[in-house]
């Protein structure tokens, strides 16, 4: 008789979702990392409403397609800087990742602040691990729903004072105070106060470090970006194993013991509840919780700080540490060339633009005394947050003659565009045929002086 085939385990092929008790940890780590909370939160919060010098600080209003960033406009046609400003971003992580590891994952992504926000009011209402692992545990009594629904209140007050603040930094905080006093909303301004609350809601109030696991794509890759001087948090295998419960008289030296008593805190405190003593893994986010743990739990017993510490794989391996590596100096080169190129693009911009229509209705015009006329619209936009009084000129390597109906200087208001329709004209003595290059020049009148050109063409009969 054949042994009996042992039973077939059912295995999903999708896991299922655990909701982590992470313990919430006062001192160390964690109150630098509060630290930096309060700093980021309060800067997105101020953000909308701070000026200078009688102007938003931060304004990106998509009507008028502009964006004010420490009080300087800029148009979507400068996307020059914004590639700048997007390479300084990526290589500036990229470079923070390689000295710092995932640094920015455990102390100032947003996902990561706002989560501590919603974990914050979390713990305040049902309290700490074992009190919200039991509440989940119990039944849906009196009490359960009370508190879950003070919890899901507050995450909604939270969540809109989010969305809020994002959607100022669109439209300006009075204009949108003063919409949901009168019940004025735009249903589009209506859909995107209502998103970012839901998406804030349910990726940092509900979903928290799943969104990392899952969905952030950052999480996947930067490892490729560690070398072996990068710091990471690491457990000192050497001085903690081998791990054992003991009393607290016995030596751990004589029992053959290593200084981990195997309490397990410092995995009930990670947020992502992963076992740093098992190596390091990709669900770490380097919030340094464990370290926190960890040093309580030696602080209790007597022993030494940091069996779980920042370190880096050369230092575990007492190895020597390498301060200038290639990766580096790479992502630094490169980070510097893009600061150098945003600077200069900065320094070099002129806030006025000019565009020129030819008239593509008639080649020329010939008047009755010989000249001969062309004809354009110069578009031209002024990108100062002053009115701006230009003076506009033509050069040509002939004599020729600008004329516009309102005369050849016009003003244009901050932002705004005006539209010049002028006339060039070509004397008989000019004696001018076929194709030639006309240079159009627009100029300040007043200080700060700056002037831009353009080339068009002026046509005229070719000569018989
Ligand atoms: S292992 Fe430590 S540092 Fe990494 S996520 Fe968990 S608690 Fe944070
Ligand atoms: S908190 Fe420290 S002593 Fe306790 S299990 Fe973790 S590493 Fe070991």
């Amino acid at each position: 008789m054949s042994p009996a085939a042992p039973a077939a385990e059912r295995v999903t092929l999708y896991e299922r979702w655990r909701k982590i008790y992470p313990l919430w940890l006062e001192g160390g780590f964690q109150r630098w990392r509060r630290v930096v909370l309060l700093v980021l939160v309060g800067v997105y919060y101020a953000g909308p409403w701070l000026r200078f010098d009688g102007r938003p600080l931060f304004w990106f209003n998509l009507a008028e397609r502009q964006f004010t960033v420490f009080g300087a406009t800029f148009w979507p046609q400068e996307f020059v800087l914004l590639s700048w400003m997007l390479m300084m971003a990526a290589f500036g992580l990229f470079l923070v990742t390689v000295l710092a590891g995932r640094v920015w994952c455990g102390w100032a992504c947003p996902q990561t602040v706002w989560t501590l926000v919603y974990f914050w009011i979390e713990q305040k209402v049902e309290g700490q691990r074992t009190q919200r692992l039991r509440l989940d545990r119990g039944p849906w009594n009196r009490r359960r729903v009370v508190k879950k629904l003070v919890k899901w209140g507050l995450w909604g007050l939270v969540a809109f004072t989010i969305s809020f603040t994002f959607v100022a930094y669109f439209l300006r905080p009075e204009v949108l105070v003063q919409k949901l006093a009168t019940g004025t909303l735009a249903p589009w301004e209506q859909f995107w106060l209502a998103l970012p609350a839901a998406a804030s809601f349910l990726f940092s109030g509900v979903l928290r470090e799943q969104v990392c696991f899952h969905m952030c794509p950052y999480a996947r890759f930067q490892s490729v970006m560690f070398d072996r001087d990068t710091l990471i948090i690491s457990y000192d295998e050497e001085r903690g194993e081998p791990r054992g419960h003991r009393s607290r008289r016995t030596d751990a030296a004589s029992a053959g013991l290593g200084a981990c008593i195997d309490c397990n805190r410092c995995v009930q405190a990670c947020p992502t509840d992963i076992d740093i003593r098992d190596g390091l893994q990709y669900q770490c986010i380097a919030c340094a919780a464990c370290i926190d743990a960890c040093n309580d739990v030696m602080h209790e017993l007597g022993a030494e700080p940091n069996l779980i510490r920042y370190s880096s794989q050369h230092r575990d391996q007492g190895e020597r540490i390498y301060w200038l590596r290639p990766r580096l100096a790479g992502y630094g080169a490169v980070l510097l060339c893009a600061l150098l190129g945003f600077g200069w693009t900065l320094e070099n911009r002129v806030p006025l633009e000019l565009d020129i229509i030819r008239d593509r209705g008639r080649l020329y015009r010939e008047i009755w005394d010989g000249s001969i006329e062309n004809t354009y619209s110069l578009r031209i936009t002024n990108r100062e947050q002053e009115p701006r009084r230009y003076a506009i000129r033509a050069e040509a390597d002939f004599p020729l003659e600008l004329a516009a109906h309102d005369g050849t200087q016009i003003l244009v208001a901050p932002g705004e565009q005006k539209v010049l329709n002028a006339r060039l004209t070509a004397a008989p003595s000019a004696d001018v045929h076929g194709n030639h290059a006309v240079r159009f020049v627009v100029e300040t009148l007043d200080a700060p002086h700056y002037a831009v050109d353009e080339e068009s063409r002026f046509l005229a009969p070719r000569g018989g």
